[in-house]
């Protein structure tokens, strides 16, 4: 099979990669209906991460069941199942207390822009959907396996409330579909930074309420004047920058709540700030199969159209100009069909 393979920053080839087999007892294999370019799949695109080899690229995914090791009991070949970025096995002590993302016997994705996929710990990650999708709701689907779980977490972490005040730092997809949590989540207010229009209209058709154009200090400064000088109940930081940091901790309220799912890069904090602001903090790798029940049934029941991030669908083998249009900001997401 062909498969995405980053080779230095800004060469993404679709080469020939082996098969995956069952390794483990415990493994599925899935044939991919669809896999996708996260944002964080920029990072080492751009170069932030050192490459020292060829290294396979994808953690997004959403399929049909192709076949199962001896020890998977909860899903069948045929069957379409989503699973989250991370694998796990859903039984340890961490996945238990509903930290999937940090399980014992887990680990990350990194071979999913292919049309085949090995999933380790099949019981615990695959969750099947109640019949296969229709097409247009394959889309949705494949956010539940990371951004729309993402943004799901970002929102929870972040405390979300009936009737709170929310900003969203961050209009990726990930951001974009933070709103959309918050919005099923019954915020009153969900306040996005955003300066781009294709992305501010997005924004409000998932539930924004307000745009807030300004960046940094100014940015802060208009999240302060929008909520009568107080700062907002809950700041969803979903890029990963220092300054995207600044700017959602100085938009938080008084013991508010900050949480921050964009991978950080180059963020420290000052414990003093956080002293005096009595802010709560957290994030991480989302624990998305955490969601996984929730979220495919909200799909199902069409509450959610989360796939309405993909502005962009390619076929596999033209992966690079997926991550192309996201580098260059033409697209939100691209979807990539096997
Ligand atoms: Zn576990």
């Amino acid at each position: 099979m062909k498969a995405a393979v980053l080779h230095a920053p800004y060469d993404v080839r679709f080469e020939e990669r082996p098969e995956p087999k069952i390794e483990q007892p415990t493994d599925a294999i899935l044939r991919l209906s669809a896999t996708c370019v996260c944002g964080s799949d920029l990072w080492p695109y751009r170069g932030a991460n050192v490459i020292n080899s060829p290294t396979t690229m994808g953690h997004e995914y959403c399929g049909v069941v192709e076949e199962v090791g001896t020890g998977v009991t909860s899903v069948k070949p045929g069957q379409f199942v989503i699973g989250g970025f991370a694998f796990s096995d859903n039984t340890c002590p961490n996945c238990l207390s509903g930290f999937q993302s940090g399980c014992l016997h887990g680990g990350f994705f990194n071979t999913a822009q292919a049309p085949m996929l090995r999933i380790p710990q099949a019981d615990g990650t695959l969750v099947p959907t109640s019949g296969k999708p229709s097409r247009g709701m394959i889309p949705s689907m494949l956010t539940l396996s990371d951004v729309m779980g993402t943004g799901w977490f970002a929102a929870e972490a972040a405390n979300v409330k009936p009737g709170n005040t929310v900003v969203v730092v961050g209009d990726g997809a990930v951001g974009l579909l933070g709103a959309l949590a918050a919005k099923i989540m019954r915020a009153e207010r969900i306040i996005a930074m955003s300066r781009h229009e294709t992305r501010q209209e997005l924004a409000r058709n998932f539930g924004a309420t307000d745009i807030v154009t300004e960046r940094g200090e100014e940015g802060v400064a208009r999240i302060k004047e929008l909520t009568g000088g107080l700062g907002a109940d809950c700041v969803l930081e979903c890029v990963g920058t220092p300054e995207s940091m600044k700017q959602a901790l100085g938009s938080a309220r008084r013991g508010g709540y900050v949480s921050y799912v964009g991978v950080p890069h180059g963020v420290s904090l000052d414990a003093q700030q956080l002293f005096f602001t009595h802010v709560h903090l957290h994030g991480g790798p989302a624990p998305v199969r955490r969601f996984l029940p929730k979220l495919i049934n909200l799909v199902e029941e069409g509450e959610i159209d989360p796939g309405k991030v993909f502005d962009l669908t390619l076929p596999l083998d033209q992966v690079a100009e997926g991550y192309r249009a996201m580098d260059e900001r033409r697209a939100i997401k691209t979807l990539l069909q096997p």
